[in-house]
């Protein structure tokens, strides 16, 4: 009861700092804002020698400097970084006429995207673990007769091939049309001490929406934070294994989204975060890719042809290529 006596008032201080009526019915999305620290973005930029602009009064800003360039708007979590779109743990708040990022996107998302960790432990890579999503009685999304776990596979299996070139060690979770539990996929990795998880969907919407299209990356949300859609989410917000490698989960992620928009072309719906299952529990960097919207009349229509698998493939391998460059020691 006290719990849910402070869960209330930690949500009218919420509503409160933002001015904005909280609508979201998840306990942990309410009560973060107010427990949030927040930093200044003007003492940020000026700490980082980045110069702060509004592109739009009180909308949009700008921070850049020779080598990067972040936008922000205000009351949003979307961000773009060099580029890229990326979704913030927390919205950019205004307050008191100051604008304001939380100090958890300040450490867990800008900074290892403007300054990408290097030489860490757990960032040599070998050995690759492709984890084709669904499968057996999971036939997961599902238009007309094509099954996502078909289209997983079948890039699983030309991406073994493109990283085999490449000079990496590849190892699949499944590569029959085989049903294995969630927990099950990332274990398989670790057990063939793979450096990098990588497991692959494809997405679709409703059929009112299926206007939308574009990919998207996903890797594991950090402790303290909301996810960026609730959609696959597990219990609670703690520590899993995967949190391990926060940093470099959200750069591989980063890396991958940015060559999948770049090459194919497509809409950058983001690099997100969320706790799926198989993130959770991965001991080496992971990230779930969503390649596209199965269900888009055009996009999904590419999709389902092997010349579009191959260049999926090749914007994947050469994110995973960007990715191991940027990380790896350099002796
Ligand atoms: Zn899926």
């Amino acid at each position: 009861m006290k719990s849910a006596i402070t869960s209330l008032l930690l949500m009218l201080l919420a509503a409160a700092a933002t001015g904005r009526p909280l609508s979201t019915p998840h306990g942990a999305e309410l009560a973060t804002p107010a427990r949030q620290a927040y930093v200044r973005l003007t003492d940020w930029a000026k700490a980082n020698r980045l110069e702060l602009q509004w592109l739009k009064q009180d909308e949009t800003l700008q921070l850049s400097n020779h080598s990067s360039k972040v936008v922000l708007a205000v009351d949003s979590r979307e961000a773009q970084i060099n580029g890229v779109a990326v979704w913030l743990l927390f919205p950019v708040v205004a307050r008191n006429g100051a604008v304001c990022l939380a100090q958890l996107d300040v450490n867990l998302t800008l900074r290892p995207l403007l300054s990408p960790p290097r030489g860490q432990p757990g960032a040599r890579i070998r050995t690759i673990c492709l984890d084709p999503g669904h499968g057996g009685k999971d036939p997961g999304n599902r238009v007309g007769s094509n099954q996502e776990k078909q289209h997983t596979l079948l890039l699983a299996q030309e991406l073994r091939t493109q990283l085999t070139r490449a000079g990496f060690k590849v190892t699949l979770t499944r590569s029959t049309d085989a049903f294995i539990e969630l927990p099950t996929r990332p274990e398989l990795a670790k057990r063939r001490s793979a450096d990098l998880f990588v497991s692959l969907h494809f997405n679709a919407a409703d059929t009112a929406r299926n206007s939308v299209q574009g990919s998207e990356v996903y890797c594991l949300t950090p402790v303290g934070a909301s996810s960026t859609n609730a959609r696959g989410e597990g219990a609670g917000a703690g520590a899993f294994p995967g949190n391990r490698h926060n940093d470099l989960n959200l750069f591989l992620a980063y890396q991958v989204q940015k060559a999948l928009t770049r090459t194919l072309a497509v809409e950058d719906r983001g690099v997100r975060r969320a706790r799926f299952a198989v993130l959770r529990d991965a001991v080496m960097p992971a990230v779930l890719i969503e390649a596209g919207f199965m269900s888009h009349p055009a996009e999904g229509r590419k999709i389902f042809t092997s010349a579009y698998r191959q260049k999926m493939a090749r914007a994947i391998v050469e994110g995973l290529l960007a990715y191991k460059r940027a990380v790896e020691p350099t002796t």
